[in-house]
């Protein structure tokens, strides 16, 4: 049996190459380049699928790289299995972004758990001063972080901040405003 001729839409078309095209632009030669993606794409999403379970965090159980990332080959190239999902599933990852896992977990690919963003944020992100300053236990002046010495509304919106230096701070503007009124 002949294999049927298949004429993406335009929106497909745009769905994969992430641009407006005009009807006048589906030239038949990038209309052929489209279609063997398309094919080689339904197969290879196919078999990666095969491959992740689905928890919370959708982990890929295929090979991963050293950085603990996962890694896919198609079509001769080996990709990073969350860009991966990313594209397929939420769309092409902007010029010079970069995907952080909101989740930290490297095989992890939900894409409600990826999140594209540039390079200076995804450092910010991963910065071990950030993950220093949740793990701590007393404050710079050697009070305890916890329980009745956090500042509820810093707590509330994450942050773990010494109630005793900040009522000492607020303290020490009340005494200081007293100094200038005078
Ligand atoms: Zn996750
Ligand atoms: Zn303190």
């Amino acid at each position: 049996m002949p294999e049927q001729e298949y004429t993406p839409t335009t929106e497909e078309v745009r769905d994969r190459w992430g641009r407006d095209v005009i009807s006048e632009d589906l030239r038949p030669e990038w209309l052929a380049e489209f279609d063997r993606w398309l094919r080689q794409d339904r197969e290879a999403q196919a078999r990666f699928w095969m491959r992740v379970t689905r928890e919370h965090c959708w982990l890929w159980t295929g090979e991963t790289a050293g950085n603990g990332y996962g890694r896919v080959k198609i079509g001769g190239q080996n990709l990073a299995a969350h860009r991966l999902a990313y594209e397929w599933l939420v769309g092409p990852i902007p010029d010079g972004l970069e995907i952080d896992h909101l989740c930290s977990v490297r095989n992890c690919v939900n894409p409600t758990h990826l999140e594209a963003v540039t390079h200076k944020e995804n450092t910010m992100r991963g910065n071990t001063i950030t993950a220093a300053a949740a793990a701590k236990t007393h404050c710079l002046r050697g009070h305890e972080l916890a329980g009745s010495n956090l500042v509820p509304s810093a707590l509330r919106r994450g942050r773990r901040d010494c109630l005793i230096c900040s009522r000492n701070r607020a303290a020490a503007r009340r005494a200081k405003r007293r100094g200038e009124d005078r």
